[in-house]
């Protein structure tokens, strides 16, 4: 097991350098977002500690970038007490867990386990299906550069087909995953909803990504990358 431990503080750095390698890790240090970014591409490492507070650009974007570079290392990153923000924008920056400062050292290995042990299975933070996108973090969808206003509803329903693209799912499927267990099953707000995102995200661009399979459901064509 590889871990890249990001900290600029080299007191902390060295410590959680030996502590790790104590317990049979691979340990790099980088001190900078920058290193760790160049670092964590060039090597195929099995979990990456980040710390937030970093010279240069900051954890946050370094995560950024590891993810837009297609880097899915399981990261853990350190966030200061009391700073519900900083842990908010950490995972919604890509970030699988986070630990607070300061924090002890069997917490940290516990984490780092379950971490390496969900693997490293590419986990995008944007959704991509051909040219939509969708954010789940700040709820805004595109296609291709023009920005698509949507409900609640149709956002949910949207992020739900984009997850499952290319297959079909039934109106009960879409239901379970969008609507309330109370909703009246066999009400036709599927329909209705699909007839609003196709007005959304198919009919002003001349596209037909929403497809009816008679009988069975819909599917959102095409693949995720
Ligand atoms: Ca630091």
């Amino acid at each position: 097991m590889r871990v890249l431990v990001v900290e600029d503080e080299l007191k902390l750095a060295s410590l959680l350098q030996h502590g790790l390698e104590d317990e049979g890790f691979g340990v790099d240090v980088a001190v900078s977002g920058e290193q760790a970014v160049a670092g964590a591409v060039a090597t195929e490492y099995d979990a990456i500690v980040l710390d937030i507070v970093l010279p240069g650009i900051d954890g946050f974007e370094a995560c950024r970038r590891l993810r837009a570079e297609q880097v899915w290392s399981p990261t853990l990153m350190l966030t200061a007490r009391d700073d519900v923000e900083s842990r908010v924008r950490g995972l919604d920056c890509g970030a699988d867990d986070y630990l607070l400062k300061p924090f002890s050292f069997d917490e940290l290995l516990a984490r780092l386990r379950a971490l390496v042990r969900r693997g490293a299975a590419p986990r995008p933070t944007v959704l991509e299906v051909d040219d939509l996108r969708l954010d789940p973090a700040t709820h805004r969808a595109w296609r291709g550069p023009i920005e698509i206003e949507l409900t609640a509803r149709e956002f949910a329903l949207l992020e739900t087909l984009m997850r499952r693209a290319g297959r079909v799912l039934s109106r009960f499927e879409l239901l379970e995953h969008i609507w309330s267990e109370s909703y009246e099953h066999r009400s036709n707000v599927v329909d209705v909803y699909i007839g609003y995102l196709r007005d959304k995200i198919d009919r002003p661009f001349g596209r037909q990504s929403l497809e009816t399979v008679r009988g069975v459901g819909y599917r959102l064509r095409g693949t995720e990358p």
